[in-house]
């Protein structure tokens, strides 16, 4: 079975995650099963169990220009799962920022890094 948010040919979540658009392999998103691991998915379905930030997380995609930023859906549904579902979350960069009042990046990614952009 396909991602319940892949109707139609259509991705539901890119309502709420407009960086999806940049995604440069969307295999997850009919794969069996495998959407399951994916962070945009796991954030909608579960909002409980994620971040106290994630909508703020969201938030900096949505007004951010995302038509450069080069996003690959593994790394990220890697790093959704070493910070973003789980205690360790407070090590997470964005959430560092946030918690000091500060207004991170929309390149930052959870270990640091900046997510690149395209030529
Ligand atoms: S797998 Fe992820 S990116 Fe694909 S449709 Fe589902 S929620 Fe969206
Ligand atoms: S990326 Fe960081 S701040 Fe954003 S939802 Fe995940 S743990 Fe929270």
């Amino acid at each position: 079975m396909s991602c319940p948010m892949y109707i139609d040919f259509t991705r539901e979540c890119i309502k709420k995650f407009k960086s999806i658009l940049n995604i440069g392999n969307y295999d997850i998103c009919g794969s069996n099963d495998g959407y399951k691991d994916c962070i945009f998915y796991k954030t909608i379905k579960y909002p409980d169990d994620a971040c106290k930030y994630r909508d703020k997380c969201i938030g900096l995609h949505i007004k951010a220009d995302v038509s450069k930023m080069k996003i690959d859906i593994d790394i990220l549904n890697s790093m959704g799962k070493q910070y973003c579902f789980n205690e360790n979350r407070t090590n997470c960069a964005i959430y560092k920022k946030f918690k000091s009042g500060e207004e991170p990046s929309a390149l930052l990614t959870p270990d640091g890094t900046m997510i690149e952009l395209k030529e």
